[in-house]
């Protein structure tokens, strides 16, 4: 039987891009009943701007002067388009050549997004059943889904259910150029809400019609993708970063893992990772005088990979 012995990108230039997936703060206008509180009682501040470009910079000099990468800054929250100077720092982030990708609400007048469009590659936008505005929601995807790559989540609260089922499908067909998804959803991001047989039903059902569907007139260039399971035979297989997990097949105990060469993780105190998983040590902080960039992949000491689907879709390989 043939031996699993890496698991990569579809794509061979994903594994130049380096993604600095940044939490700038817990602020955040929405109180969700599934959110941690941590997420968004505010007392983690927005970090100042030129503490943020400063390490900017500091990233570009390592990863792409030194290692010929591309940055891709992917920042979330909190909310992080709440943050006084967000246009001011993707733009700034954006004129020295890096992409940038958000997670958002969506709640921000459309005049903001009017301009934070040209400087986003990605906006992934999160329909939320107990605060969100659907109109102002469609209003804000047609703004900027011909300029922006746009991605709706439905995080479907069971006990809003046909409120989301209405919401995806009145998203859908009020507007083109997204891609869309059903989230199951946790309370506090843990123990699973208890969804009937008859609601999971109906997510698998209204996923697929949607995604079968999709009205995608623009080819769209991606910072993560499918990946791939590599055999010693020389066969391989794709597969969904998730679907590695739900295989279990997320055992990389002595392999080599790409953490800190194409992700970085900076957690809302402004600590520096490699990665979610917590298995190589804390790089430093934003603010340390003297940093040491990673140029060697992780040796992977964990039984299983703890980083969910993030740290799934890093390279890993066995010798
Ligand atoms: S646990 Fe960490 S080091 Fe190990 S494979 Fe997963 S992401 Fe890589």
């Amino acid at each position: 039987m043939s031996e699993l012995v890496a698991l990569k990108h579809e794509f061979e230039r994903i594994e130049n891009i380096i993604v600095v997936d940044w939490g700038v703060s817990n602020v955040c206008n929405y109180r969700c009943s599934y959110c941690p509180p941590d997420t968004h009682k505010g007392d983690c501040k927005f970090v100042p701007i030129e503490d943020i470009l400063a390490f900017s910079n500091r990233v570009v000099d390592h990863y792409k002067k030194k290692l010929g990468k591309e940055i891709y800054f992917l920042y979330t929250g909190g909310e992080v388009t709440l943050y006084k100077d967000f246009i001011t720092l993707i733009k700034a982030q954006h004129e020295a050549g890096n992409k940038i990708g958000i997670s958002s609400n969506g709640s921000r007048e459309v005049e903001f997004w009017k301009e934070a469009k040209h400087y986003l590659q990605h906006v992934s936008l999160s329909y939320h059943s107990e605060f969100t505005n659907i109109d102002h929601f469609i209003d804000v995807i047609n703004e900027i889904k011909d300029t922006s790559y746009v991605h709706v989540n439905i995080m479907m609260h069971p006990d809003h259910f046909q409120q989301c089922i209405d919401a995806a499908y009145r998203i859908y067909e009020e507007t083109d150029e997204i891609t869309i998804d059903l989230q199951v959803i946790t309370k506090n991001f843990q123990e699973p809400y208890d969804y009937s047989d008859e609601q999971r039903q109906k997510m698998l059902d209204v996923s697929k019609e949607l995604n079968s569907k999709l009205k995608l007139h623009r080819e769209r260039i991606g910072y993560r993708g499918l990946m791939k399971l590599v055999y010693d035979d020389g066969s391989e297989r794709l597969i969904k970063g998730g679907e590695v997990i739900t295989e279990k097949l997320h055992s990389w105990t002595g392999w080599k893992c790409n953490v800190g060469l194409e992700l970085l993780v900076i957690d809302m105190q402004g600590n520096i990772k490699r990665s979610w998983c917590g298995d190589a040590p804390v790089i430093g902080n934003i603010k340390d005088e003297v940093l040491e960039f990673p140029t060697e992949p992780h040796v992977c000491k964990k039984e299983w990979c703890t980083g969910g689907v993030t740290d799934t879709m890093v390279t890993k390989y066995k010798k």
